[in-house]
């Protein structure tokens, strides 16, 4: 695995350095060691990604996309090479891997094709001032911090990456230090397709090497995904240094599921939303509230299902994979114990499964489950769902609501009116009808979330557009020896104003 770029950065060859071990968590094998990038080596980078700038901004829309279409043939032409290095490091299944790249692929395919029409100046109406004409430039903003985390390395890299950089940005990654390699293929990947060398760099390292990027003078906005206790500090930070920042935090995603739901469909996404990837996915379905009447029959289906799932190694095509970093163990195990002492119904146990030497957790469903529980109200991120019952739609609502999360939801009936009413009154930054998790694939859907879930967006147009500055353009069409409004003041220009507002607005 290459883990330097070159020209190396004269540290890089000191035996001293700081680093760290890459594992694949199925095995607990050793992959590699990654250096710790040290502030003074984020700086060169910093500087080396702000040097190249002012080319990369200098292009033209339509070159910049070409070089995003390049990548996407490498990544197309790769694909398998990187579901090899992203399964590896997380020990996720084969299945989740490619998923990731089909992800990366029609995000990519959108920001290549779309990018030059979203970000092109936009005309804007001047409204009652038919003597101006206004348009929106969509400006770069110089070098962008990407910080990323482990669950969904290729994903989470690659998009803000993509979209910052056809936005005429250059880019320094931070990957999560449990998987890191994904994101170093990624900047092998850019090379092939020509990106030039100081457009996308990487600084591998754990939270002080991304919090140099953060507290560097010189970074123009932070995309940062990740836990919300650490998007906290980061918007701590840039708020002292009014730097902008998008924050992809956490979640506790509610499905409510009512009893004229299509049963099957709804287990089937209940499955599938709350165990693939192991449950690691900021939108997993965490949460399952169930409409009192088809409570007990829904919840055994799924246990049924989960009880024929086969979990293994990558090689043997297994639905469930390993989980992927050791301290998310010890948080699901938490859970599922304080549960289990305050009362809840474990219907299927959970908990580290013994037949593997890695990180191999059971699927758990945990039924008789209270708003009290961390089980409900913080992120689990592993293969379990809380499931509670409801009477009402006034409950479920409630229920729903009732975390500090608002990242994802879903609904399930057969009855439209409903459906848009009780996605109208849950606080997410997206919700899906009768289907899960599917709005992040929609390219031309923003993503972010509410509360306790994050600030800002990615994807779509507003996405896109969020790694710009959008600037205001007023250009006055008749060049007329002075404005209304302009000196000198007089009773009479009041008087006219005053008549002036009864006409356009009274
Ligand atoms: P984390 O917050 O521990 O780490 C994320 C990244 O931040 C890592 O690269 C880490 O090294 C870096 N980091 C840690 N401390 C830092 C600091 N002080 N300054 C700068 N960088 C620092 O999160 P994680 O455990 O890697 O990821 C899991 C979390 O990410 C979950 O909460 C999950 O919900 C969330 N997530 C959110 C989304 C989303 O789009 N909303 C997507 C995926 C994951």
């Amino acid at each position: 695995m290459q883990t330097t770029q070159s020209p190396a950065i004269p540290e890089m060859a000191n035996g001293n350095r700081r680093t760290i071990p890459n594992y694949n968590p199925a095995t607990m094998e050793v992959i590699d060691h990654v250096p710790v990038f040290t502030a003074a080596e984020v700086d060169a980078l910093v500087k080396r990604a702000r040097k190249a700038s002012k080319d990369w901004a200098a292009l033209s829309l339509k070159e910049r996309s070409r070089y995003l279409k390049r990548l996407q043939k490498v990544i197309v032409k790769r694909k398998d090479e990187i579901v090899h290095t992203i399964c590896e490091e997380t020990g996720k299944t084969e299945m989740d891997g490619i998923l990731e790249v089909f992800t990366v692929c029609e995000h990519l395919n959108f920001t290549a094709k779309k990018g030059p029409s979203v970000l092109k100046p936009q005309k804007r109406s001047t409204g009652v001032f038919l003597n101006k004409a206004a348009y929106t430039n969509f400006q770069p903003l110089g070098v962008v911090g990407v910080i990323s985390p482990w669950n969904y390395p290729f994903i989470l890299t690659a998009g803000p990456v993509v979209q910052a950089l056809m936005a005429g940005n250059t880019v320094v990654v931070k990957p999560s230090e449990v998987t890191p390699a994904t994101t170093l293929k990624l900047r092998e990947l850019a090379t092939e397709a020509g990106i030039p060398e100081d457009v996308l760099l990487v600084a591998t390292g754990d939270g002080p090497t991304g919090g140099a990027i953060v507290e560097h003078p010189d970074t123009d906005l932070i995309c940062f995904t990740g836990s919300t206790a650490t998007g906290r500090k980061i918007g701590e930070i840039c708020g002292r240094m009014l730097k902008p920042a998008i924050l992809e935090l956490g979640g506790k995603d509610p499905m409510v599921v009512f009893a004229d739901a299509n049963l099957e469909r709804a287990a089937n996404a209940a499955i599938w939303g709350g165990y693939s990837n192991s449950g690691q996915t900021c939108i997993s379905v965490e949460r399952v509230l169930v409409e009192d009447k088809i409570h007990d029959k829904f919840v055994q289906i799924v246990a049924d299902r989960l009880k024929e799932m086969k979990q293994g190694m990558r090689h043997e095509h297994p639905s469930l994979g390993s989980m992927t970093f050791e301290k998310q163990v010890h948080i699901v195990t938490e859970h599922l114990e304080e549960a289990r002492q305050k009362g809840a119904n474990h219907i299927m146990e959970g908990g580290r499964h013994g037949d593997f030497q890695g990180l191999f957790m059971k699927p758990a469903i945990v039924t008789e489950v209270t708003s009290e529980m961390k089980i409900w109200k913080e992120e689990t991120f592993g293969p379990v769902i809380a499931v509670q019952r409801f009477q009402s739609e006034d409950e479920a609502i409630n229920l729903a609501n009732g975390t500090t999360y608002g990242l994802n939801a879903s609904v399930w009936t057969k009855n439209k009116k409903k459906a848009k009413r009780v996605a109208r009154s849950i606080h997410s930054g997206a919700i899906c009808i009768n289907d899960v998790e599917a709005n992040y694939i929609m390219s031309h859907l923003p993503f972010g979330g509410v509360k306790e879930s994050g600030i800002g967006r990615v994807h779509g147009l507003e996405g896109l557009r969020s790694f710009t500055n959008m600037q205001a353009v007023l250009r006055d069409r008749f060049g007329m020896k002075k404005e209304l409004w302009w000196f000198p003041y007089s009773e009479s220009r009041l008087k006219l104003f005053r008549r002036v507002i009864n006409i356009l607005f009274g």
